[in-house]
């Protein structure tokens, strides 16, 4: 039915045509990666007294850019290595416009019914991409930190009720102890997850990590013999440091012995399976009950999105319930985005999920995390030739951790200073992290632009910034 369409409006138009033409530009230049203002520079632009009268959309807009471009991080850029964090793909992004523009609130069905089913078809298309038990229920969520929260919540209310414990009816008053077992050295967020569910350090039992971070399950099946009583397991599919995956298989059997809950943290290992030469990193994860993953990592999709997988639906459901008359969300037009996350009124995400998963397909995912593990090999490949230098990791997936083999510094000050040099060329963007006593380089390869000749030219720079960091540290101090 064609409507009656409000007067044109010059100046929103305007507005919308400029920073598209704004983004465009700044996608397609260099750009510094590491910030060229300080933090009070940065504050002098941003924190201003709010006038009391509004100003034009194209000024603000202009006003944003100067203010924020000095502080920005060159997170999309080939050449960024700090951390891992996606590219932020052009689909997506143009997809993510069209979100705002159609200001859809993908709460429920009837909230709006394209957003729903759009998440109905990335569900669809990521249990097929990562070969997970297709019947299970998928949250479109804000990242893995949240991911873990929906998955770790369905299954405290399924251990407990295993465990004749109604946790609707009386929450933790009175329940058994729920044990916990994972790495000491897994990502904070699952530790972070379980501190908001109500989980505390008793209920922890932290097995001891070998050099890639990982659990044996040798320590698990003695650490879950020891009870009785509710249990989860937490297992980790790509270490945020060393990319390595814990035997997923042999945990998944442990855990169904143990009538345990086993929710895998894949935030970005998971991907892995999407690659049939990679898939056998992260094999017997489709054994286990959850799962976290990101879409803003290795899919590329634009901030802040991530998946909750949960096998059991109606676990799922049930840890995030929300029921309001005024919802009225009559299930059987359709599915309502919320009945699986926390949050009720929230963005569309499945629209950028869907175009970038359209855009890349099965074979695009697939070429871009054997490209990026290749990347990785051929990066430590060519580290370990360099004297001085390390790499303290296996090198499976697309994480490279360099260490400093000159044995009195162990890297404290040479890595930093490594690092410092190789930002300041403003075509790599790297970062130092302690790990394991020690401080370390950490390389991850993750950008959807980033390929052989990002590496050779990030390989070129290191050699080059190493053998003056090098030769600085033998000149005897003046
Ligand atoms: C990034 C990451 C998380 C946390 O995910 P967010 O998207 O930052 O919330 C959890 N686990 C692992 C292994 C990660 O890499």
């Amino acid at each position: 039915m064609e409507m009656s369409r409000p007067p044109f409006d010059r100046a929103s138009d305007e507005v919308l045509a400029r920073t598209a033409r704004y983004c465009q530009s700044y996608r397609a230049g260099q750009r510094p990666l590491d910030p060229t203002a300080s933090p009070r520079e940065i504050r002098d632009r941003f924190c201003t007294p709010l006038g009391a009268q509004g100003q034009p959309a194209s000024e603000v807009i202009d006003a944003l850019i100067a203010a924020a471009e000095p502080g920005l991080v060159g997170s999309t850029d080939p050449g960024f290595f700090a951390w891992v964090i996606g590219g932020s793909d052009l689909v997506g992004v143009a997809a993510d416009w069209l979100c705002s523009t159609w200001g859809q609130n993908a709460a429920i069905y009837q909230s709006s019914p394209a957003a729903a089913i759009a998440e109905e078809a990335v569900s669809a298309w990521l249990l097929e991409l990562l070969e997970l038990p297709r019947d299970s229920s998928v949250g479109l969520v804000s990242g893995a930190t949240m991911a873990t929260f929906v998955g770790l919540a369905a299954a405290r209310g399924e251990v407990l009720a295993r465990h004749g414990h109604d946790y609707d009816a009386l929450g933790l008053q009175g329940a058994p102890l729920v044990r916990i077992y994972l790495s000491d050295d897994a990502h904070v967020a699952n530790y972070s997850a379980l501190r908001q569910l109500g989980f505390g350090e008793a209920n922890l039992h932290r097995l001891p990590s070998d050099a890639a971070g990982l659990m044996h399950p040798r320590d698990l099946a003695e650490a879950m013999e020891a009870h009785s009583g509710p249990k989860i397991v937490i297992a980790q599919a790509g270490h945020i440091n060393s990319g390595g995956f814990e035997a997923l298989a042999e945990i998944a059997e442990l855990a169904r012995a143990q009538d345990a809950w086993m929710h895998v943290d894949g935030a970005f290992g998971l991907w892995a399976r999407a690659s049939i030469t990679r898939r056998h990193l992260a094999a017997g994860a489709e054994l286990a009950d959850s799962w976290s993953i990101d879409g803003h990592k290795w899919l590329q999709l634009p901030y802040s999105s991530g998946f909750a997988i949960v096998r059991h639906p109606d676990a799922h459901r049930r840890a995030m319930r929300m029921e309001a008359g005024y919802l009225n969300a009559a299930e059987e037009d359709g599915r309502s985005p919320s009945a699986y996350v926390p949050e009720l009124s929230r963005r569309a995400q499945g629209f950028a999920a869907w175009a970038v998963l359209r855009h890349l397909g099965r074979n695009g995912v697939a070429e871009m995390v054997e490209r990026h593990c290749q990347a990785a090999r051929t990066l430590a490949q060519g580290i370990e030739r360099l004297d001085g230098l390390c790499v303290l990791n296996r090198v499976e997936l697309n994480q490279v951790i360099v260490g400093c083999a000159h044995p009195e510094d162990e890297g404290r000050q040479l890595l930093p200073a490594l690092c410092a040099r190789l930002n300041a060329g403003q075509r790599n963007f790297v970062r130092t992290a302690q790990w394991k006593g020690r401080t370390v380089l950490r390389v991850s390869v993750i950008s959807k632009g980033t390929g052989p000749e990002q590496i050779e030219a990030l390989l070129a720079a290191i050699s080059d910034a190493w053998q003056d960091v090098a030769r600085q540290a033998e000149e005897p101090a003046p």
